[in-house]
């Protein structure tokens, strides 16, 4: 397998997920820009099903990762490579050594950016984390990524992509990821692969014993899937009303900065210029007027919907949705609602 640019694909949840999709097509367009071939690659074991939403991307070949027990002891006995990331990283490695990548590309997840670091000490290669475009240029690959919470943009170059002797190892920002796929992509069955890795659990470092998803409660606000955001127009009642209905469905608590100054959350649930820059899949504003200066830190949300009283509130036309009504009235209903769906839940 020649592949300039090899992806890993996480399907530990048994399918594809939406990092998962974006960063096959994200592959698909870098080996474009480079104009090098590309493959994924895998760790074995996902159901073939999983396997069905590589076709949008056109994948030529898949590399299915899995252990090689070198330690004499019996494989039967259960190891498991998914509970051992730093053999996760060995087995990625040898992948990118068989694929001989230039490349390899991944999704800046918790298991993303948990494997680049160690897959490019064990490469020798350069790495790029949270990367959120790149582009070609006659000096070679630029890379931007975002810091000081998106106030300013990093560039690096990695020189010479085809030709260059040390690898790199870049991980893509899921928020700058996207699932569209090249025009004139023509979905197709991709070749499975099995590559095996000589893996000794002796070496393997730390091993994951359980896993334990963030709480909405308490989880930074800027890596919050869910948010429901209390503005001025949210007196107290309301606002203990909303944090429940987020606490309920799991969601997590954002503010501006009027509702921060009234003492009603802390400073690092402030969502907006000065406070933190959020990029949940879901925003409900409620009596937010929308200035630029809160607006600017939710703008890259997947879907915003605002509740106002003002339907000439500049927040409207910065949302996928909105509804003129009174946040008083809204949320004492929307939480009996919740009440109610939590105890059938709870009884069933
Ligand atoms: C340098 C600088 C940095 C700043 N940084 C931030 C920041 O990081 N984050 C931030 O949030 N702000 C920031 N601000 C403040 C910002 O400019 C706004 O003042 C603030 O965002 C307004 O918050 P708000 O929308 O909650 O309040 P308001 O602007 O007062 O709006 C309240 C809204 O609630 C509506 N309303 C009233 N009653 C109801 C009701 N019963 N039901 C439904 N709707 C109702 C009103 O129609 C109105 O639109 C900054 C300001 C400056 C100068």
């Amino acid at each position: 397998m020649d592949a300039g640019v090899l992806v890993f694909a996480d399907l530990s949840s048994g399918e594809l997920d939406d990092a998962g999709r974006g960063i096959l097509a994200e592959g698909q367009r870098l080996a474009s820009t480079l104009g090098a071939p590309w493959g994924a690659a895998c760790f074995a074991g996902a159901p073939d099903e999983a396997y069905e939403a590589f076709k949008p991307y056109e994948v030529p070949q898949i590399l299915e990762l899995q252990s090689d027990r070198s330690d004499g002891s019996d494989a039967s006995a259960g190891f498991d490579l998914s509970d051992y990331p730093l053999a996760q990283a060995e087995a990625l490695a040898a992948a990118a050594h068989v694929a001989g990548a230039k490349v390899v590309l991944l999704a800046h997840t918790d298991l993303g950016s948990l494997l680049a670091p160690a897959l490019a000490a064990r490469l020798q290669g350069a790495l790029f984390t949270e990367a959120v475009s790149y582009s070609r240029e006659w000096a070679g690959l630029t890379l931007r990524r975002q810091g000081l919470g998106a106030r300013v943009v990093e560039q690096q170059i990695w020189r010479d992509p085809p030709a260059a002797a040390v690898p790199l190892v870049l991980t893509m920002s899921p928020r700058a990821l996207s699932s569209v796929v090249l025009s004139g992509t023509r979905p197709g069955e991709a070749v499975r692969t099995a590559c095996s890795a000589p893996l000794q659990t002796s070496g393997c470092g730390a091993r994951v014993t359980s896993r334990v998803p963030p709480d909405p409660q308490t989880v930074d606000v800027s890596e919050a899937e869910v948010i429901f955001c209390a503005g001025k127009g949210c007196d107290r009642e309301t606002f203990d009303a909303l944090c429940e209905v987020a606490k309920l469905v799991g969601g997590s608590v954002g503010v501006t900065r009027p509702v921060y100054d009234q003492g009603f959350a802390g400073f690092e649930r402030m969502i907006g210029q000065t406070g933190k820059t959020v990029v949940p899949r879901f925003y409900l504003g409620l009596g937010i007027s929308g200035s630029m200066h809160h607006v600017g830190g939710i703008k890259d949300s997947k879907r915003i919907v605002t509740l106002n009283i003002d339907a000439k509130a500049p927040m409207f036309p910065n949302s996928d949705e909105g509804f003129v009504a009174d946040a008083g009235q809204v949320l004492p209903r929307l939480l009996e609602r919740v009440r109610e769906r939590a105890r059938i839940k709870g009884a069933a």
